[in-house]
Formats: C-alpha cells, sequence, structure tokens
C-alpha cells in the first residue's frame, strides 16, 4: 500500500515536472497543430516538420539563457503569436483539407472584417472548434506553469548553445533565401511572405492604365452599328446546379422562359477553383498555356475601349480585389456598390445592382459594353438573396453525395440553390432591359469557377485542395436578341454549332472579343469558340487534365 502510494506520489511529481518544464510547452505549441494538418491534410510541405523542430529547440534551448522576467516575458510571448498562428493552421486544416499557401493566404487577405466573421461562422464545426478549445487550454495551462530554470547539467548547456545555433541559421536562412515559409512553419511564413511580396492594388492600377496607353495592339468595331453588350461574372456557380442544365429543381425559371434567345454551352469549365487566378485568365490575354503575366496581358475591357466602346464596370465585390479591381479602373464607369452600403456585406444583394445596370443599358453611347460583377452565390450562402425569396426547404431534388444528406448539409445546399434562383432572377431583370435596347444586344453569363456543396463529397466550398469537378463545372451562357442574329448571322451560325465543344475559362478573353465582333491582332482564333477553327486544347487544372482525372 505505501510502495503503491509512494509510487503514484512519484509518477504525479514527474508529471508535474514534465508539464512544467518549458520544452513540453514549445512542443505542445508546435507540435499540435501539425497532428492535426498531418490528420486531415493531403499533402505538407516537408519544411513545416523541419521549421517546427527547428522552432522546438530553438525556444527549448534559448529559455535556460532567459535568466531575466524581461526576456522570459518576451519568451512566452513568443509562444503566444505561434499559438494564435497554430490556431489558424488548425482550422484550415480542419476545414479545407490543405495548409496554408500564399494561394489560401491571398484569397483570406483580401476578404475584410466583416467578411472574415462571415467566414468564420460558414466554416465553425464542432470539429473544429472542439480542437482551437482544446489546443487553447492546454496552451494557456503550460504557458502559465513554465518554471524557468538555468542550465545545470551538461545536456542542458548544449540545448543552450543549440538554440543559439538556431536563432543564427534561421536569420541566415530568411536572409538569404528570402523564403520565410521554410523557417516560420504555418500561417505566420506564409503571411509574411506574401506581405512582402504583396503589391498595392494601387501600384497594379497605375500599371495597367499605364499598360493600356503604351502596348501596341489593334481593335476596331466589325459593324458600326448600334451594340449593347453585357457580360455577366457569376460567382461561385456549379452549372450543375443549374435546372438549364438539368438539375431537377427549378433553380433557373428565367433562363428556361428565354430559353429560345440563348445558346447554353455545357462543356466549360474554370482553369481554377479560386477568383483571383482564375479571373486574371479569362479576363486578360493571360492564359494557363501562354503564362504571359496578367500585368503586362491585355483586359477584355481594355480591348472593347480601344474598339470605341463605352465601358462600365457595376461591380457586387469588393473594390480591392485583384484583378477585377485594376481591370475595372479603366471603365469609362465603374460602380462598386459596396461604397454606397459603407463596404457592409449583410444584405447587400446582387439585385441593388439593378438601377445601375438599367442605367447603363439607357444610355445614350451607341456602342457600350457593360461588365457586371456579381457576389452569386459566395462563401455564406444564404446572405446572398432576400430572405423571403427563399424557395427550397426540403430534400425533394437534391443530388447530394450521399442519398441521406444531414439537416446541416441540406441547409447549406438548399440556401445554395436559393442563391442560385436568386441570381436567375436577377439575370430575367437584365434581359427585360436588354429588351428594350434598339440595335444588337447580347448578354454573356460565366462564373469564375464553380462549387462544390456536397455534391461529391462531404465539403462545401472551392480551393485548390481536394479540387472537384464542381469547381470548374460553371456555367456559359449567351443571350442575344434577333438583331444579333441577323447582324453577325456569321458569327451566330457558328456557335449554335459548338455547344457541347469543350472549353476553359482562360479563353474568354478571344471568345469575348469575337462575341463581341471585335477584330485584333490579339484575337486568336484557334481559341475563340465562335470560329470554325476553334480547337480544343488539353484542360489542364492544378496539373491534372480536367477530362481524364476529373470529370
Ligand atoms: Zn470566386
Amino acid at each position: 500500500m505505501i510502495e503503491l502510494a509512494s509510487f503514484q506520489f512519484d509518477f504525479e511529481v514527474s508529471v508535474s515536472k514534465v508539464l512544467q518544464s518549458h520544452w513540453w510547452s514549445a512542443l505542445f505549441v508546435f507540435a499540435f497543430p501539425l497532428l492535426v494538418m498531418y490528420a486531415y491534410s493531403d499533402f505538407i510541405r516537408s519544411s513545416e516538420l523541419n521549421a517546427r523542430l527547428g522552432w522546438i529547440l530553438l525556444i527549448g534551448g534559448v529559455a535556460y539563457l532567459f535568466r531575466h522576467t524581461v526576456l522570459q516575458k518576451l519568451l512566452l510571448g513568443v509562444l503566444f503569436l505561434f499559438v494564435l498562428s497554430g490556431s489558424l493552421d488548425i482550422l484550415y486544416a480542419v476545414t479545407f483539407g490543405g495548409v496554408f499557401t500564399s494561394a489560401s493566404f491571398e484569397a483570406m487577405a483580401l476578404t475584410d472584417a466583416s467578411e472574415s466573421w462571415e467566414f468564420l461562422l460558414a466554416y465553425a464545426s464542432i470539429e473544429n472548434v472542439l480542437l482551437l478549445l482544446f489546443y487553447w487550454v492546454v496552451a494557456f495551462y503550460s504557458l502559465k506553469r513554465i518554471l524557468f530554470k538555468a542550465p545545470e547539467r551538461k545536456r542542458e548547456k548544449v540545448f543552450a548553445a543549440l538554440g543559439v545555433l538556431m536563432i543564427l541559421a534561421s536569420i541566415q536562412q530568411i536572409h538569404q533565401r528570402g523564403r520565410t515559409f521554410d523557417v516560420l512553419p504555418g500561417f505566420t511564413g506564409v503571411a509574411i511572405d506574401y506581405s512582402g511580396a504583396h503589391e498595392s492594388i494601387e501600384v497594379e492600377i497605375n500599371a495597367r492604365k499605364e499598360l493600356y496607353k503604351t502596348k501596341a495592339f489593334t481593335a476596331q468595331k466589325a459593324s458600326e452599328a448600334p451594340q449593347t453588350y453585357v457580360i455577366i461574372l457569376g460567382e461561385s456557380v456549379n452549372r450543375n446546379h443549374l435546372q438549364i442544365y438539368g438539375y431537377p429543381r427549378a433553380t433557373t425559371p428565367e433562363l428556361i422562359q428565354h430559353q429560345a434567345e440563348l445558346l447554353v454551352f455545357d462543356n466549360v469549365i474554370s482553369p481554377f477553383a479560386q477568383t483571383h487566378p482564375s479571373l486574371n485568365v479569362a479576363l486578360t490575354e493571360a492564359d494557363t498555356v501562354n503564362k504571359m503575366s496578367v500585368h503586362a496581358a491585355i483586359s477584355l475591357l481594355g480591348g472593347a475601349k480601344k474598339a470605341g466602346f463605352k465601358t462600365w464596370w457595376i461591380s457586387n465585390q469588393q473594390p480591392l480585389r485583384r484583378p477585377s479591381s485594376a481591370i475595372a479602373s479603366l471603365a469609362d464607369v465603374e460602380h462598386f456598390i459596396s461604397h454606397d452600403f459603407h463596404g457592409v456585406e449583410v444584405n447587400r444583394y446582387d439585385g441593388y445592382l439593378l438601377p445601375s445596370i438599367q442605367k447603363a443599358i439607357a444610355d445614350d453611347a451607341p456602342h457600350k459594353v457593360i461588365f457586371v460583377h456579381l457576389m452569386g452565390s459566395h462563401l455564406q450562402y444564404r446572405n446572398r438573396y432576400p430572405p423571403e425569396q427563399s424557395v427550397f426547404k426540403g430534400v425533394e431534388g437534391v443530388q447530394a453525395y450521399r442519398p441521406n444528406p444531414s439537416s446541416r448539409e441540406l441547409d447549406f445546399i438548399n440556401s445554395y440553390d436559393d442563391s442560385v434562383r436568386y441570381t436567375d432572377t436577377v439575370l430575367g431583370e437584365i434581359f427585360e432591359s436588354l429588351q428594350q435596347v434598339e440595335g444588337v444586344a447580347a448578354l454573356s453569363f460565366i462564373a469564375d469557377h464553380g462549387e462544390e456543396v456536397f455534391d461529391s463529397k462531404d465539403f462545401k466550398g472551392h480551393g485548390p485542395d481536394g479540387v472537384t469537378r464542381h469547381m470548374l463545372e460553371i456555367p456559359f451562357v449567351l443571350w442575344r436578341n434577333e438583331a444579333y442574329q441577323t447582324t453577325f448571322n456569321a458569327t451566330d451560325k457558328v456557335l449554335q454549332q459548338q455547344l457541347h465543344q469543350p472549353m476553359m475559362l482562360d479563353d474568354y478573353f478571344h471568345f469575348g472579343l469575337c462575341f463581341m465582333n471585335i477584330e485584333s491582332d490579339l484575337l486568336r482564333r484557334d481559341r475563340a469558340l465562335c470560329f470554325e477553327d476553334y480547337t480544343p486544347k488539353p484542360r489542364m487544372v492544378y496539373g491534372k487534365d480536367y477530362d481524364k482525372e476529373l470529370k
């Protein structure tokens, strides 16, 4: 009995000793997020493990030397910052099954404060909240209990020296190679690299204006007939949720009603599952094959402007977005409705764009191109449409990855379908306005990328990690009036033959020029769907062949 009690006492003392050791704190703070990453992610950079081991050694070693309380507080502060950074790593890994990269960081850095909150709400789950709570509670208690001690044993002195060496090594690594993410693990390293490489939007805007002025290229209208074109850029629209593409729910009654005036292309994908890289190549002459820098690439808007069209950019997205803000800056009329709403996200529905669109359509200019950037089905679907316009409640017509989706999954699917239907309502209003136009009028509706809404796996969202076909398969719809069909009869005839052609959105620049009948030395006929010379190319998405591996 006595022996057992003393054993238990010894055990408790040694456990308590371990927990008071700064080694334990450092180990937990750095290793726990990594464990979560290993459990949830497909791919982890080898530098993640190396950097974390390095930091455990660094913190563990120098802690022996930090005798002064100010230095000790500094050390605790550094560990605390790594807890914050580790929390983001955990959240990202659990939610997206990936590790922070500059691409994922970019997507987050360009969201404003109210959107970040929405982002958190959209992805909060019992799983990630519990993991975070566990991380915070254990980290808090172990940081609180650390007892600092001087290096007494030889082993401890060696560690102290190693810690100092690690500091020197990491300074040298960052200084020489400029790759902070190899040295600082997870979110922090990527964030520092990102902000270092981050050009201010203002610089980008000036560069685009300069490019338009200085780059030699031609662009002319093929006809002087009055023409009005509307180019609708949807957001996160998976065409498999559109009734007009065969979805069993009535998500696109307006498109169906106008079907006689539509060309519905059913084999178009986005080359990325993220807004920024996708719009870069959709809206400029840069594409996934020529890999031109977007900063050297003329935009479709620039081409139309040069051809003598009056141009509009009307947007419900944040003004500080790439590449849209720079492209928009060239437009004759630029209107971001978030300015009217003081940047507030909530209740800012795409329908609020309609007065500006209608005003543009009614403008006296004979030749007009109106770009409209929707919020569409972005992120928190139920915030994209007025609640009273919600239609889908039950499970009827749902095509999910499993026959009986949970009520949480069903909520997301229903609100996604409601957001698609709301986009359709907005399109219907624009068709009405365009029908009043005398002369040629046409509208193109695409989306920057699709969205996985529990269609093929247990996930909602889009992004480079674990991309699915639903994140790529986008609507590609062309509405045109009688005048278009007679004035540009040859173009229209070819387009009617191309409804099932494979196309990727990085060729949209060429399609845009040809469907608006703009002749330009930048236009490639083999890339433009409205020429018989159009030749589909292999569709590579994040290194995968869509037609062979993802379809
Ligand atoms: Zn997007």
